[in-house]
């Protein structure tokens, strides 16, 4: 593991086997299965907001909350709204008006930044140091420690989309895909140091975790205003879909909760005690 700090983009050396196993088509089809199953009405509105951006592939994160909230009061006491984005700098332009008191449009604290990569080639062995022969080598993640000697955070191989019946991943003498996590961006030297061979190559950038040194360590509110809560403070504990899919379910009971005025049934101090007592 790279790092002690519970972070996103660090496959977990916990059995990685049936952690990572693909899923036919691709994982975007989890999400559209997930609405389909819990029979979700997804509504893709037009939210209002203005620019003021040059660029227009910018514009739309550009939100102002008090349009959505308070235009239409009606739709404002029909619902709970979930904020579901990092409320960080470089992560989210939203803008809350018109609230008492206040609320902020970013809360301290920053994310990280992490490269990722896709390279299809054949992988350099004596990049790893490793004295295998390419044709045997069949291992699928490759993690670093938090060093800043290393270039990389990890290397993985990854599985194609559409798998095909038989398929068994091939070694990395055989040219295939290698998704690479990288703090800085790799130079074409880099990537020749890594792959005898390489023909494609993709980046994307992203602000993938926070940062959990000092100064900014503390984690936002959930609830950031009445019926107005916030899903992604879960990331300052640690960073992982499934935090986001605890908070979402937390975040639903607290606002069902509210909702009916059972204000009992909220931070429990019994709670932990009675259910190792019914376990
Ligand atoms: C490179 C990388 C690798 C990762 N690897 C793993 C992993 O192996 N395992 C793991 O568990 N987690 C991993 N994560 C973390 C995981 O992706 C996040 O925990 C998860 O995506 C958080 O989900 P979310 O829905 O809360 O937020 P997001 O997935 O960030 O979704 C927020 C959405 O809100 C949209 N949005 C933002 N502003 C607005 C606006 N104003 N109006 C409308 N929409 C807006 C964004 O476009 C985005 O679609 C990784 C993250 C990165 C970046």
């Amino acid at each position: 593991m790279s790092s002690l700090s519970p972070r996103a983009g660090d496959p977990t050396t916990k059995d990685s086997r049936r952690r990572f196993r693909p899923v036919g088509g691709g994982d975007k089809r989890v999400c559209s299965g997930l609405l389909d199953i819990s029979k979700t009405e997804l509504i893709t509105a037009k939210v209002p907001f203005q620019s003021k951006f040059d660029h227009p592939s910018q514009a739309p994160q550009l939100i102002s909350m008090r349009s959505i909230m308070l235009e239409n009061p009606a739709q404002h006491t029909l619902y709970d709204i979930v904020i579901a984005t990092p409320l960080h700098q470089g992560k989210s332009d939203i803008i809350f008006s018109g609230f008492s008191p206040p609320l902020p449009s970013h809360y301290p604290g920053r994310y990280h930044r992490t490269v990722s990569t896709l390279i299809h080639g054949r992988l350099n062995m004596s990049f790893l140091w490793s004295t295998k022969k390419a044709s045997d080598f069949t291992v699928s993640h490759i993690l670093t420690m938090d060093s800043e000697d290393s270039i990389i955070n990890s290397l993985s191989s990854i599985d194609p989309v559409q798998i095909p019946e038989g398929y068994i991943r091939p070694p990395a003498s055989v040219a295939h895909v290698w998704k690479v996590f990288s703090p800085q961006p790799l130079t074409p030297e880099q990537l020749q140091d890594m792959f005898i061979t390489w023909d494609s190559s993709s980046e994307t950038r992203w602000l993938a975790y926070p940062i959990y040194r000092p100064p900014q360590r503390k984690t936002p509110p959930v609830i950031l205003h009445n019926r107005l809560y916030y899903l992604n403070a879960v990331e300052w504990a640690a960073s992982a879909m499934e935090m986001s899919a605890i908070s979402a379910r937390n975040v639903a009971l607290l606002a069902h909760h509210r909702g009916h005025q059972q204000e009992v049934k909220v931070d429990q101090e019994d709670l932990h005690t009675r259910l190792r007592g019914e376990l």
